[in-house]
Formats: structure tokens, sequence, C-alpha cells
């Protein structure tokens, strides 16, 4: 059998599994990512939609910030979801967004002056400012009060995945066959030291390899 060693493991190899090995490794840890398929095929690639964030750039995203924000998020989850949770995510987004340009990803931008929109099923001519020109551009998604969905033209999970794996802090990305798949399940079960993402349940496995 063989034995790898790595200062961080984590467990699934989707945009968040990217993303936690993208902060470990800019801490200096070795990181590998382990996962049941690659990151191109992990479903996080196939977000279309775009990523939430207060931005306000769009004319009718005026006024928004993460205060609003914070608040569809919680009425959006019938006052279920976890606020401390929100809080960060709402605060963070901005800065995400942001970030993730820097690392490449190709958000659609503003042109300024008059769009056609629809709006509650109906075509409208909405005008965007002209400081707004060329700033990331936001659509209306997801029920918010604001327009706050920024995104990349309909690709914006596959945007994402690529800047993130492209991204110059590389780490090792083990992915499994589904020969092997057993093996994996041992090492994810084992727990301790590793961050795991939205990783499918683990279903008991022998000590054999495949
Ligand atoms: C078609 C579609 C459209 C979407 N559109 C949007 C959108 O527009 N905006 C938005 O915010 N969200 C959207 N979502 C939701 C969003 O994509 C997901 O919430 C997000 O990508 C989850 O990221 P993740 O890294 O946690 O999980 P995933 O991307 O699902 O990755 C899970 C990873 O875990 C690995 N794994 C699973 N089980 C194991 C195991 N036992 N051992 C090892 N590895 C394992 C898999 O191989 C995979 O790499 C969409 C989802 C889909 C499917």
């Amino acid at each position: 059998m063989k034995v790898d060693y790595t200062d961080v493991l984590v467990v699934g190899g989707g945009l968040a599994g990217l993303r936690i090995a993208l902060a470990a490794k800019r801490r200096g840890h070795d990181t590998v990512i382990l996962s049941l398929v690659p990151p191109k095929r992990s479903h996080s690639a196939a977000a279309q939609g775009g990523m939430q964030a207060s931005l306000g750039n769009v004319i009718k995203g005026s006024g928004d910030n993460e205060d609003v924000h914070f608040q569809d998020t919680v009425r959006g989850s019938d006052w279920g979801a976890d606020q401390e949770v929100v809080r960060m995510f709402v605060d963070t987004a901005p800065k995400a967004v942001r970030e993730l340009a820097a690392w490449g990803v190709p958000w659609t931008r503003i042109s300024k002056g008059e769009r056609e929109v629809v709006i509650n099923g109906k075509k409208v001519i909405i005008s965007e400012r002209e400081q707004a020109d060329g700033l990331l551009n936001q659509r209306n998604f997801g029920g918010t009060s604001k327009w706050r969905t920024c995104y990349a033209s309909a690709g914006t999970g596959h945007a994402m995945r690529s800047a993130t794996r492209r991204s110059p802090r590389v780490f090792r990305c083990t992915s499994a066959s589904k020969r092997s798949r057993s093996f994996m399940t041992l090492v994810a079960a084992a727990e301790p030291l590793c961050a795991i993402s939205s990783a499918a349940p683990f279903r008991p496995a022998s000590l054999r390899r495949p």
C-alpha cells in the first residue's frame, strides 16, 4: 500500500475544496486534495447563475450593502440559516469576487447606457451609470431585493474552477477511478487532520485494495 504524507488533506475537489487547498498553501502547508472525481467534473463546474456579492455596481443594485445582503439571505432561508455563517459570507463575498477577478475569472462587465431587461415578465429599459462602465456586472437571481449576482456569462462555476486550479500556488490533486473508490473511502474515513468539502457519505470498506 502506498503511503503519502502531507500537512493538510482536503477531501473533495469542488470549489470548496480548491479554495481550502489554496488557503492552506498560502500559509505554507503541503496540501493534497483527495477527490472522488477530478475538479473539472465536480458539480461546482456546472454552476451557471453566478455568485452573490453586494457590490452595488448596477443601477438595480443601488443602495446594496452587506446588511441588505444579510437580511435577504436570512429571510430567504426562512430564518433557518446559521446567522453567524451568513454574516461571514456576506462580509467576505465582495472581497472574494474581486480576488477571483485577480486570479483570472472573466466576470461579465457593465456597459454604460441603456439596455433592455425583463422584470416580472415585462421588457423594461434601464440605464447604467457612466461611472459604472467596466465594473463587475450583476444580475437579478434568486429572488433578492437588489441585483447582486456576479456572473461570467453562463459559465461562472467553470470559470471559477479554472482560475482556482490555475493559481500559482500549486497543490497536488489526486482523484479516484471507480476501481479505487474503497481505498479513497478508507483514507477519508480516517478523519483527523483533514478538511472535508461536500463529500458524499462514506460507505464502509475493507482494508484490501481493489
Ligand atoms: C447545475 C448546477 C447549477 C448550480 N448553479 C449555481 C449558481 O448559479 N450559484 C451558486 O451559488 N450555486 C450553484 N449551484 C450550487 C453550487 O454549484 C454548489 O453548492 C457548490 O458548487 C458546492 O461546492 P462543493 O465544492 O462543496 O461541492 P462539489 O463541487 O459537489 O464537489 C464535491 C467534491 O467532493 C468529492 N467527493 C464526494 N464524495 C467523496 C468521497 N467520499 N471521497 C472523496 N471525495 C469525494 C467529489 O469528487 C467532488 O470533487 C449549482 C449546482 C448545480 C449542480
